[in-house]
């Protein structure tokens, strides 16, 4: 497979990369290659003109300030894997990474281009939604920043317009010693997630519940906060009781079918992980915080 004849830009400057944008007709952004070039052998998607993000400098870093830390949208998956900022401060982004295709996929595939690609199912795009993503769009007019629900628009589909990149993401950071908790299933390892939830949690001085948040995905067509949830379950203790009532509200969301998996395995795997989750970031909220 071949994808059909396209002219290659390689822009050095955001400002380059921003007037292409603004001026060429029927482009796609290349970050990683790793969602795009499969796409374009098998002609899912036959842009005239690719321009290359790899060569425009500035867009690979993790800063962390205070209340969140910033990702630039080129920083490669296997760099934000390793990366001792995210492992101390955001270590659940580690724990998702690992299941994020293979090591040689990651070594070429960025967030950005895993959040604009857009895959129900996809990790990084879980970890978004559970961390209130804030995503900063740029294009010749300058930056625009939204919140994760107005990025996400639905499958494979996001409101980057398209004289814009994705330039950066921020995700909130939660207090050190947070409990966290992911929990996927796949048919094999490194593939796309069937399901896949997420968990954050800290606990008051009694061992209650104070602060929680449960992303699942893989289930709709965007990833799902349980936020109705996360309000009401705080200030009671994160036991069994608790477990079952999230879970529950998991297995309420309107699940997706398709030809190989049907809305009620996709509801019964989200009562499922979701238990797990929740009970992995209760294990370990225990040990420390309190
Ligand atoms: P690209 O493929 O280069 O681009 C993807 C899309 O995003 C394109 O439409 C492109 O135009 C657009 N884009 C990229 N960057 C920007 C930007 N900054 N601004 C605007 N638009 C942009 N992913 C998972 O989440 N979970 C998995 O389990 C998984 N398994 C995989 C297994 C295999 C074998 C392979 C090949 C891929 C797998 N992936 C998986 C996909 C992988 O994570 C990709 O890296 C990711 O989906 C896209 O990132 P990329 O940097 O390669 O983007």
């Amino acid at each position: 497979m071949k994808p059909s004849p396209f002219t290659y830009h390689a822009p050095t400057t955001t400002a380059e990369l921003t007037e292409l944008l603004g001026t060429l007709d029927d482009v796609r952004i290349i970050a990683g290659g790793q969602s795009l070039m499969p796409m374009m052998n098998f002609r899912f998607v036959q842009p005239g003109h690719l321009i290359d993000l790899n060569t425009v400098g500035g867009l690979a870093y993790v800063d962390v300030q205070r209340d969140f830390i910033e990702i630039g949208a080129s920083t490669r998956q296997r760099f934000l894997q390793r990366s001792q900022d995210i492992a101390k401060h955001m270590p659940i982004v580690g724990e998702a990474l690992s299941h994020v295709g293979h090591r040689q996929t990651r070594a070429r595939g960025t967030i950005g281009g895993s959040l604009c690609h857009f895959d129900p199912s996809a990790e990084l795009v879980n970890m978004a939604a559970l961390h209130d993503a804030v995503l900063t769009l740029t294009s010749v007019d300058g930056d625009r920043s939204i919140s994760f629900g107005e990025f996400g628009l639905g499958f494979l589909t996001t409101s980057v317009q398209p004289n814009e990149f994705l330039r950066s993401v921020r995700l909130a950071r939660w207090p050190e010693g947070h409990g966290y908790g992911f929990e996927e299933f796949a048919m094999r390892h490194g593939d796309f997630a069937i399901c896949a939830v997420s968990c954050l949690m800290t606990l008051d001085d009694r061992g209650a519940i104070d602060r929680l948040a449960v992303a699942v995905s893989g289930v709709s067509e965007t990833p799902v906060r349980l936020t109705e949830m996360e309000g009401r379950l705080r200030g009671t203790m994160p036991d069994a009781g608790t477990a079952t009532d999230l879970a529950a509200a998991a297995g309420d969301i309107e699940a997706m079918s398709d030809a190989y998996i049907t809305s009620d395995y996709r509801s019964h795997l989200a009562r499922v992980i979701t238990r797990r989750a929740f009970t992995k970031a209760t294990e370990r909220a225990d040990q420390r915080v309190r």
